[in-house]
């Protein structure tokens, strides 16, 4: 099996930013794992909040130089597991380009890999990145095929609020909040009261991430349920934060293997957890890989591919605001004829 990659800047349509940073690019590696005529694609969409970059990816992949015959979809993420050193995006790149060789090669949808029903359509939630406020109406407007806006939060409570007051001029579609670790115990407290009078589903990782005892305070007095984002990284963790959080997001950037989301998601179900399917800004190579296991959780916030002008690659669609998975085998991908000429 040949391992090859490729280094992309995504562009962002918008300048993307939450409470800790702003882009206008993203660099990704795509990775190829090809035998027997068949490619399996995959996706490292690296974050530095995770102490991760586009180089580490880079050098980790050319390390790689023998990959052994495997017998099960198991060995063989199991063998690329142990080749990423612990860079979880590469991990994720692996697992999603190993799966798709592998379900090719088995002829099945990677959905039916992980034995998930295609017809179970989610929502997916679509971001509206902070930044001029002024464009909000605009914003509003480009959100028009979704029926849920996910804002990122987390500035301070008059800004945050402004955000929100501004965003209910506009539309009275469902809001979900990411506070992205910005706010104190105090106005976590004032702003889950106030956001449970404005349509607002959820909030997601309120506080830092080493504050899970205050997160476990506020879960009690909440009205609206506290989702973990900085505090869900792996399966490892699902158990710890179980009574900190009504909730979890799964990334696959996070994780890394898609073995291990799939645990997440078993384990979440466990300690009766609510189960979010989240990403990075991506591509559609990783935000499909992610959507085949959407049909097994309760909330899906699979826009990064929708935030970016020059996606290489098709996969996923959206129809109605809702997830349609590819039928045809593995991912499902395809070279986005529009802009076939980027990579
Ligand atoms: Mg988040």
């Amino acid at each position: 099996m040949d391992l090859t990659f490729k280094q992309f800047r995504i562009q962002c349509t918008h300048p993307f930013g939450i409470s800790r940073s702003t882009h206008d690019f993203y660099d990704i590696t795509f990775v190829y794992l090809e035998q027997e005529g068949i490619i399996g694609r995959g996706e490292a969409a690296p974050s530095k909040r995770y102490g991760e970059y586009p180089n580490h990816v880079v050098d980790q992949l050319k390390k790689i130089n023998h990959i052994p015959p495997f017998n099960t979809a198991v060995e063989g993420d199991t063998w690329f597991m142990s080749q990423s050193h612990g860079i979880k995006s590469l991990e994720a790149a692996l697992s999603m380009a190993w799966l798709d060789w592998w379900t090719q090669k088995n002829d099945q949808p990677l959905y039916e890999y992980f034995g998930a029903d295609p017809t179970h359509q989610l929502a997916t939630s679509f971001t509206i990145a902070i930044g001029d406020l002024n464009l909000i109406p605009d914003k509003i407007e480009e959100a028009s095929p979704y029926s849920i806006i996910k804002v990122k939060l987390g500035v301070n409570e008059l800004e945050d609020k402004d955000i929100i007051r501004r965003i209910r001029k506009e539309t009275d579609k469902v809001i979900r909040v990411d506070a992205n670790e910005g706010w104190d115990l105090e106005t976590g407290e004032r702003m889950c009261h106030w956001l449970a009078d404005q349509n607002v589903e959820f909030v997601e990782q309120p506080f830092k991430a080493d504050n899970l005892g205050d997160t476990a305070l506020l879960k009690h007095k909440s009205p609206l349920p506290i989702i973990a984002d900085e505090n869900s990284m792996h399966s490892g963790d699902i158990e710890p934060i179980a009574h900190a959080f009504h909730g979890i997001n799964i990334k696959l950037m996070k994780c890394g293997s898609l073995l291990d989301a799939e645990k997440m998601i078993q384990l979440a179900r466990k300690y009766d957890l609510k189960i979010m399917l989240g990403c990075m800004v991506e591509s559609s190579v990783g935000i499909t890989a992610a959507s085949h296991l959407s049909p097994l959780v309760d909330y899906a916030d699979l826009d990064g591919n929708l935030l970016i002008n020059n996606d290489p690659y098709a996969g996923v669609k959206i129809h109605n605001g809702k997830i349609i998975l590819p039928e045809s085998p593995g991912l499902g991908m395809s070279l986005n004829s529009d802009i076939e000429n980027l990579l």
